[in-house]
């Protein structure tokens, strides 16, 4: 090409890199309101108080005390839910080595299966009123634990269920055998699809279970084992203890469990990888992240949009492979920027039983209080902070706008942390190569995301990250076939597919 037809395709490009489209940002662009849709809790029958589900049986813990556990839309208490002590946690890992050695470790692969099956099929049957009651339990938006959730945690079971009577297949030319018993911890943010995650490979590989749930988050657990009940499993199969990190530590710290399954935070990660290595136990770790989209110029850019929207913003930002992070290419930046603050005022915040929700409430006090703290350090830093949505927040319940800090360095906080809420950190690059340097630059490595139009560039980028996940035109997508899990300070070992169930089997 001649030098001065570059030159006029240059300026034409800048031209047209440099044009900002119009929008109304900071003000929703429509006229109408939208009418209340909430969904009715009728459905659910909460109990005041919840046991321990130890041996196929409620069992009161042995030291009497019950924590609360809120509605974190109002603040109010939804349940009071036993706190197990060691004792307790003795007790369901005896009950789980007895049924283990008794009868679930003997019974034909055939049979395991028809039970996970029929576990999976109660799900389906009783999926609204999961839904509705991780909805009250966690914050998370009844459009998402209707659609999302429950639906993924059905087809957890369906898919593990299928591989019972069929690992011969998944490990061709090796005889496998269950480990025993597994100790299981698991976060807030996805309580039952999380619960689903570390039961149904451990049911499947023929191994019994201790399930830890998240002190804010206990109820659908436990519903569950209401479901593992109807479903006839044999007692001590699957037992449910509920408490605080003291319960976690004692569960895990157990000298009977032979395998540990944490999903969590990369600090109590770190306690427990330390505490296993001084036994033999299995132990698989699923941590935090600081995942970034990647946005080259030719890419779909509504669609873009809408990925990096829903990467971040959805499910509050409770996501441990949230788009948290966004790498726009310089020449497309400011059109892009503006157009998310324009699907920006268009969210609607507010109560999660209202079908129309896009955020719903922040978990706890404490994490909104987390969020709040690492967007204070973001400003005094300086950078250039936006936050916008369609509604008002509330007045009650835990709530936090949608933002992002636009244009920050790489060595700025908000570009390193995990925040673990809805807030984005923005930042440019020039070239592939800058790109996927400044994507890695973290001491995490769960998900990326990368947005072009061209297939080879797409895959030269995805080459290039230290990414468990890569997901290519598209965003927090999850399949029961596919494994996940992360590189670095993510994690160890992957959930899911095929993969998520070698953490559960010794190969001979
Ligand atoms: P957390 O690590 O404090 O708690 C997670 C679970 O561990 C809870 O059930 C808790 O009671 C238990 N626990 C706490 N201390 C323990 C101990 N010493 N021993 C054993 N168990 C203990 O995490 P959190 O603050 O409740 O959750 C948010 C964090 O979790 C985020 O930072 C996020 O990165 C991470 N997370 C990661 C994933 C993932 O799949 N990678 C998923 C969800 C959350
Ligand atoms: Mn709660």
């Amino acid at each position: 090409m001649l030098d001065k037809e570059k030159d006029k395709k240059k300026k034409k490009h800048s031209k047209s890199a440099n044009k900002t489209v119009k929008v109304k940002t900071h003000k929703a662009p429509f006229e109408f309101e939208y009418s209340d849709a909430p969904e009715s809790r009728d459905i659910v029958k909460i109990k005041e108080r919840n046991l321990l589900y130890i041996n196929g049986q409620w069992q009161e813990p042995s030291e009497g005390s019950f924590f609360p556990t809120l509605n974190p839309a109002d603040g109010e208490v939804l349940a009071e839910v036993a706190e197990a002590s060691a004792a307790d946690v003795d007790k369901a890992v005896q009950a789980a080595r007895k049924a283990y050695e008794g009868t679930w470790s003997k019974i034909p692969a055939h049979e395991r299966g028809k039970y996970i099956f029929r576990i999976a099929r109660i799900l389906q049957e009783r999926a609204r009123e999961f839904a509705v009651l991780e909805t009250l339990d966690n914050g998370k938006p009844i459009k998402e634990s209707r659609d999302v959730d429950i639906p993924l945690v059905a087809s957890h079971f369906f898919y593990n269920a299928g591989w019972a009577d069929k690992l011969d297949y998944a490990f061709p030319g090796h005889k496998v055998t269950p480990i025993g018993v597994a100790a299981q911890v698991i976060p807030w943010n996805f309580p039952l699809l999380m619960a689903a995650w570390k039961i149904a490979p451990a049911l499947a590989t023929g191994n019994c279970v201790v399930l830890k749930p998240a002190e804010t988050t206990p109820l659908t657990a436990l519903l569950l084992a209401e479901v593992i009940e109807q479903a006839g499993l044999p007692p001590g199969v699957v037992n449910i203890v509920t408490g605080a990190g003291k319960t976690g530590a004692a569960l895990v710290n157990h000298p009977d469990v032979n395998k540990v399954a944490f999903t969590g935070s990369t600090e109590v990660g770190r306690i427990i990888a330390k505490a296993v290595a001084k036994t033999n136990k299995k132990l698989t770790l699923e941590l935090g992240g600081k995942s970034a989209h990647i946005v080259y110029e030719d890419a779909a850019i509504d669609q873009a949009v809408e990925g990096v929207v829903n990467g971040i913003f959805f499910n509050q930002g409770h996501v441990c492979c949230a788009g948290s992070r966004l790498l726009v290419e310089e020449s497309i930046a400011k059109d892009f920027v503006e157009k998310l603050k324009e699907r920006m005022s268009q969210i609607r915040v507010g109560d999660p039983l209202d079908k129309n929700t896009d955020v719903g409430a922040i978990n706890s006090h404490r994490e909104l209080e987390k969020i709040r703290g690492f967007i204070n350090e973001a400003k005094e830093e300086g950078w250039e902070y936006f936050s916008a949505s369609a509604t008002e927040l509330p007045g009650k319940g835990f709530f936090q706008k949608p933002c992002f800090f636009n244009d920050v360095g790489s060595a700025a906080s908000i570009f390193r942390q995990e925040v673990f809420g809805p807030v984005l950190a923005i930042s440019t690059f020039r070239t592939p190569q800058e790109a996927i340097s400044k994507a890695n630059d973290t001491p995490y490595g769960l998900a990326a995301g990368v947005w072009s139009e061209k297939a080879s560039k797409i895959q030269k980028t995805a080459l290039g990250l230290k990414a468990g996940v890569i997901w290519a035109n598209t965003y927090n997508k999850f399949d029961p076939s596919s494994p996940f899990g992360g590189y670095y300070e993510s994690g160890w070992g992957r959930e899911g597919g095929r993969h998520g169930l070698f953490p559960y089997v010794e190969v001979q």
